[in-house]
């Protein structure tokens, strides 16, 4: 009965970041505390009117549907991504599960391979990997090039593990960084992929967040290696919806079928008015795209705004070109920040919410050594139904500008200034930036 029982592969395992620091800021508000929660990545616009309508219709819905998802919704998401990516794929293909992560999971159960995940990464990968037993293989990535996995980085990789199984992870628009892949550099990795011999789990969660919609999919490219990984949590506004979708190429429809076995075991079946609703998101049509449309030109907008102020603040960041994430490095102020005995990221974001309010996390929890100063910032604290009702009323040319990001996201927009603000406060001693 005591601790000792715990598996050793969880034993001592933290709370996933993104959920403690969303417990820690909502603590700290019911406090009374003035908390700006750039934490936990969560998609700050409603759920599309129509797929609201679809769950109201279908709340009556109370039959287990099959475990690997309703028939309709798995036609719906084939469809989805043969219409908007151009990905070769039937409903065969698709498993619906309890968010992408609860797929990501079970596909590391069923799959006895290596995990190469290029860091930074999202907090969960690597953890899934040890609490499975499976040995993870970090593949570092640079600021200097977009963090973006050089296809000669994964060769290397390969060369040094060959003839293990292996997935790479590869997410993009990125999280925590915002950076994305050209149709060149997909298929640059793809080929290497498929040299190799690595299955490629393209996490594509944000792919509709895509700042300019270009998004274009690696499964196009490596077919017959690329499972596709989507949801309604990032594009639809709908996280705690639970809703994840895997697309698999029919080469690997054996571990699509052992990921069924294991899901009937586990959780049965994913929620049946969630699922029915889903099928609305999924096919689509003039009003998701506009919000969509509306969604990409907020984000960009904001990206491009807070990315501005943090380099004016001498920060580096590479440019956001899809999602709602930023991931600034504090190094220029490294000497300053030792001063104030600041010398990794998690103090850095200790600090930062203990002094300013603003809950980021620290590049830590993405990967990063512990000395390096980047920290992830989520950029949605703020009303997106407001924001999307206030860029409705503009002119469809209309170019977002400052005022109307103050207007609509100002939260965000004075936690950057508290950022910098902050940091401007370091150097009230006198002392110069290194
Ligand atoms: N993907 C989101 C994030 O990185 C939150 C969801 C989660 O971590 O489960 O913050």
């Amino acid at each position: 009965m005591d601790q000792m029982s715990v598996n050793p592969n969880v034993h001592g395992l933290p709370l996933s970041p993104t959920i403690a620091i969303n417990d820690l800021s909502d603590a700290l508000r019911q406090r009374g505390q003035r908390i700006f929660k750039l934490g936990l990545g969560q998609s700050p616009f409603p759920v599309p009117t129509t797929v609201v309508e679809a769950l109201r219709a279908n709340a009556h819905q109370k039959a287990y549907l099959p475990v690997l998802g309703l028939p309709a919704l798995r036609e719906a998401v084939a469809d989805y991504h043969r219409r908007n990516h151009a990905v070769a794929c039937s409903p065969e293909d698709v498993i619906v599960g309890p968010g992408s992560k609860e797929l990501m999971f079970l596909l590391q159960v069923v799959y006895r391979g290596d995990l190469v995940v290029p860091v930074p990464a999202w907090v969960s990968y690597a953890p899934q990997a040890r609490i499975v037993g499976r040995t993870v293989r970090p593949l570092a990535t640079r600021l200097d090039s977009a963090w973006r996995v050089a296809p000669e980085a994964l060769e290397d990789l390969c060369r040094d593990t060959f003839g293990h199984p292996r997935i790479l992870v590869l997410n993009y628009p990125n999280n925590p960084t915002g950076t994305t892949y050209s149709p060149a550099e997909l298929a640059a990795l793809g080929a290497v992929a498929r040299r190799c011999g690595v299955i490629i789990l393209s996490d594509e969660i944000y792919g509709e967040l895509h700042h300019t919609g270009a998004h274009s999919s690696i499964a196009t490219l490596y077919p017959e290696g690329t499972i596709l990984s989507s949801g309604l949590s990032k594009w639809c506004g709908a996280g705690g919806w639970r809703l994840g979708t895997f697309v698999f190429p029919s080469a690997l429809r054996w571990l699509l079928d052992a990921m069924g076995a294991v899901a009937s075991e586990t959780y049965t079946t994913t929620s049946a008015p969630i699922q029915y609703a889903a099928v609305e998101a999924f096919r689509g049509g003039i009003r998701i795209e506009r919000y969509l449309w509306r969604a990409r030109r907020i984000l960009a907008a904001l990206g491009r705004e807070i990315a501005a102020r943090l380099r004016a603040a001498g920060l580096r960041l590479a440019d956001p070109a899809g999602g709602f994430y930023l991931f600034p490095d504090f190094a220029p102020h490294r000497a300053a920040l030792a001063r104030r005995g600041i010398g990794t990221s998690l103090a850095l974001t200790t600090r930062l919410l203990e002094e300013t309010g603003v809950a980021v996390l620290p590049g830590s929890a993405f990967g990063q050594s512990e000395a390096e100063l980047t920290v992830r910032i989520a950029y949605v604290d703020f009303d997106g139904a407001r924001a999307m009702a206030a860029l409705e009323r503009k002119p469809p040319d209309y170019e977002i500008e400052p005022s109307f990001l103050a207007d609509c996201c100002g939260d965000v927009l004075e936690a950057t200034d508290r950022i910098c603000g902050w940091l401007a406060d370091l150097y009230q001693s006198g002392s110069a930036r290194d």
